[in-house]
């Protein structure tokens, strides 16, 4: 996205009066994919103001909205229904809702469809109901012919350990039994029922507890950021400094000053799953726990933080992208930390990116916002070059730690042996690091054992019947996979083309087959594997890494699981197995983004007393992007990538949109595609680019053609695309998506 407000949505209405009148009626947007809001007549003493959550009748069934303006008074008001009732929360502000259109129409989704994600736990909108628990009753006596099992046996033996009243559910899962189990104790009379209160909420953040001293640097920076949230109106801030160089404590500055002017504050981070490190440190620092925000939450989680959101009890959240649809009754700040990760592009559903939506949340809201990066995009460092956004920097790593020495290996000079991918000079460097007692990382951006397996009789490769793209072997879990639609299926034993047996080679590493090495390698060394499916959920991985800080490891190899924002001080050595890995394709930001996955893993290595050492495997050592690794200048790096961008008109000195039509049926496809070239805008600044078959031809069953338009940075292309799309007729069974700065072009 590169002019933000060039379209700025639609104008704020009339909002209606607060008050009950005869005839009244109110438009109600519904969280359905649907364009405009539906009148509803409100009763009689009922009051219902603008963004009040209430229930209306649809059809056959009863739905929850949001009370969106006045009514337009189309349908006569006899013929009109009226709302049910008016749930007793606070109403979604203002803000939220500008926010909710102004996405709509920057993504071209329809305002409902926008309004689901910022509703999607409408169990928040009751009072939450008091729960039952038990405690043990005492000098109460099994009944005659009551069995005392082993279950049974342990629900009391814990209850008899004291402790708070528990509820059944609760006392299940820590006894290791059903709930029946302990529905049969309280039967017998055995257990004190109790009625538990809804939870309290959570301790909040101190924002007096002081931080580190900072040095002179960062506290200008931090200064500056305080400034920013004081004054309540927006600013866009670039928090712009090395790994390490503490840009995570200049940003709880903000945070801080945000908490003292009793305002609510949201933090984004690309994996929050992955983010056991920085929860811990925030607790630490503020003496209490953020709230978090992210699929990983219980249903209860997710009813009970979205409630005490809306309430403002809850001041801090650090979330996924999604946590900037929630219902802040006085949001005052948005940090985006990691703004460049590409994990902030949702491609399912409503496709946005959450960083440029923070951008115009923040605006509509009126309030600051920091984006945070030691690789800004090239987007957000256009935008601060041109004073856009502001710039504020932070050199040097903290405590005087220095960044890592960079090297490039020739893999076409210091070659691995066949069927091996660790270079002898990287081999060696590994036995040095071990030698010292530190720890070494390997990277690798790919799960599995190998990305493509191949008969050797027939040469026939095993692909995925429902996507284009080849099955990858995982050895561990003795399946193939496909990486795009889930499918798994066990290995074969003979080859599905020719039947020869035996004959299906594993082709190129995967980070199962690079343990396999380092196994051979280093057998006495340490070694694990960390990638998000060897991993189950935050607590396994919360775990690998307490390991690895602990040193219980001397070897990890990773994907980009392991990239993100861990702290390991003994971690001296990377080794990047297949640095060119993500130049391939063809992507508009190909180098971009390996040159700040690259950086970013390199920004493990050495963050404490002992310098880091890094090395890449490399085809290409003469490549830019591996020369700016080497020589640590970022600088040169982003100006050659900026001028290449510029004249080509690329993002972010000029505008893409995509159109993905997708169907089971080929020809509907086709035909629907073809119709949308024919029909496409062309002038001498816009161009379209298509339809071509996608990279991804095929996709989950679903036959896939692209087109892409190309337009200048001044040109609003959401008009354009609307008119583009109103004279092609499409059948029910295709679909188009729409995706205005495309970051996949999969
Ligand atoms: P970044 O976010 O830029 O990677 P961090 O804020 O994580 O940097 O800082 C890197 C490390 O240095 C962390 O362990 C942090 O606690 C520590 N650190 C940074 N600034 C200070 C400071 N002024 N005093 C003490 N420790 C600091
Ligand atoms: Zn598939």
């Amino acid at each position: 996205m590169t002019d933000l407000f060039a379209s700025s949505g639609p104008a704020p209405r009339d909002e209606p009066a607060p008050t009950a009148g005869a005839d009244r009626r109110v438009a109600v947007l519904l969280p359905l994919p649907l364009r405009e809001a539906y009148d509803y007549r409100v009763p009689a003493g009922m009051a219902l103001g603008p963004g009040d959550f209430v229930e209306v009748p649809l059809g056959p069934r009863r739905v929850v909205g949001v009370v969106w303006g006045e009514g337009a008074g189309v349908v006569e008001s006899g013929r009109l229904k009226a709302v049910v009732r008016r749930f007793d929360v606070p109403p979604m502000p203002e803000a939220q809702r500008r926010f909710i259109e102004w996405v709509a129409a920057y993504t071209m989704t329809p305002n409902g469809h926008v309004l689901r994600m910022a509703m999607s736990v409408p169990a928040a909108l009751e009072p939450p109901k008091p729960m039952l628990a038990y405690l043990r009753k005492e000098g109460a006596e099994p009944p005659p012919g009551f069995k005392m099992t082993e279950p049974r046996r342990r629900v009391l033996a814990l209850l008899d350990d004291g402790g708070p009243p528990r509820t059944p559910a609760e006392l299940a899962e820590e006894a290791g039994c059903g709930v029946t189990v302990v529905r049969g104790l309280a039967e017998a009379g055995l257990l004190d029922p109790v009625m538990l209160q809804p939870a309290a909420p959570l301790a909040r953040p101190d924002w007096e507890k002081p931080g580190p001293e900072l040095s002179a640097t960062q506290k200008s920076a931090a200064d500056d950021l305080r400034e920013r949230v004081e004054s309540g109106t927006y600013s866009c801030a670039l928090l712009d400094g090395v790994t390490g160089s503490g840009k995570t404590e200049v940003y709880y500055e903000a945070i801080s000053a945000c908490l003292k002017a009793g305002k609510q504050a949201v933090v984004l981070l690309p994996e929050i799953a992955l983010s056991a490190q920085w929860l811990s440190r925030f607790a630490k620092r503020f003496g209490a726990p953020p709230a978090e925000w992210h699929s990983e939450l219980t249903g209860a989680q997710r009813r009970d933080t979205w409630r005490a959101v809306a309430n403002g009890e809850i001041p801090v959240v650090v979330g996924a992208r999604s946590a900037l649809f929630l219902p802040y009754k006085s949001l005052g700040l948005i940090v985006v930390d990691e703004e460049h990760d590409s994990a902030y592009k949702q491609e399912e559903g409503a496709i946005y990116h959450a960083r440029d939506m923070a951008v115009a949340r923040a605006h509509v809201g009126g309030f600051p916002i920091v984006l945070v990066s030691a690789t800004p995009s090239l987007e957000t460092k256009v935008n601060a070059d041109s004073n856009r956004y502001a710039r504020i920097e932070l050199p040097g790593r903290h405590g005087g730690a220095q960044l890592p020495d960079v090297e490039l290996i020739d893999l076409r000079r210091d070659r691995p042996p066949a069927r091996h991918w660790i270079a002898p000079s990287l081999k060696q460097a590994i036995a040095r690091t071990l030698a010292e007692g530190e720890q070494a990382m390997l990277f690798l951006n790919r799960r599995g054992y190998a990305p493509l397996t191949l008969c050797r009789a027939c040469g026939h490769r095993l692909q995925c019947p429902n996507c284009t793209a080849w099955l990858v072997e995982h050895r561990l879990a003795r399946k193939l996979q496909c990486h795009h639609c889930g499918l798994s299926q066990p290995i074969p034993h003979h080859c599905p083309e020719c039947n020869e047996e035996g004959s299906l080679a594993a082709c190129g590493p995967g980070v199962e087959r690079i343990a396999e090495e380092v196994a051979e390698l280093f057998p006495d060394a340490r070694a694990a594997i960390m990638a998000s499916d060897t991993l189950f959920g935050p607590r396994a991985i919360q775990e690998m890494v307490r390991r690895i800080s602990d040193h219980e490891l001397d070897l990890v190899i990773g994907t980009q699981v392991m990239a993100k924002g861990h702290h390991f001080p003994m971690l001296t050595l990377v080794g990047v197995v297949d640095a060119d890995l993500g130049l391939g394709g063809g992507d508009l930001r190909a180098a971009e983004r390996t040159y700040q996955l690259l950086h970013q893993v390199a920004g493990r290595a050495g963050r404490a007393q002992r310098p880091g050492r890094v090395m890449l495997q490399t085809y290409m050592p003469e490549h830019p992007v591996m020369q700016a690794l080497a020589q640590g200048d970022r600088d040169g790096f982003y100006q050659l990538e900026a001028e290449m961008r510029l004249e080509a008109g690329m993002p972010p000195f000029g505008r893409l949109a995509a159109l993905i039509v997708s169907g089971e049926d080929a020809v509907a496809v086709e035909r629907v595609a073809m119709a949308l070239g024919r029909a496409a805008p062309r002038s001498d600044t816009v161009h379209v680019l298509g339809p071509a078959p996608a990279p991804l031809a095929l996709l989950r069953g679903r036959h896939r053609r692209r087109l892409l338009l190309k337009a200048p940075r001044a040109t609003q292309v959401q008009p354009l695309i609307a008119s583009w799309l109103e004279q092609v007729e499409v059948p029910p069974s295709v679909r188009i998506q729409v995706d205005v700065d495309p970051y996949s072009f999969l």
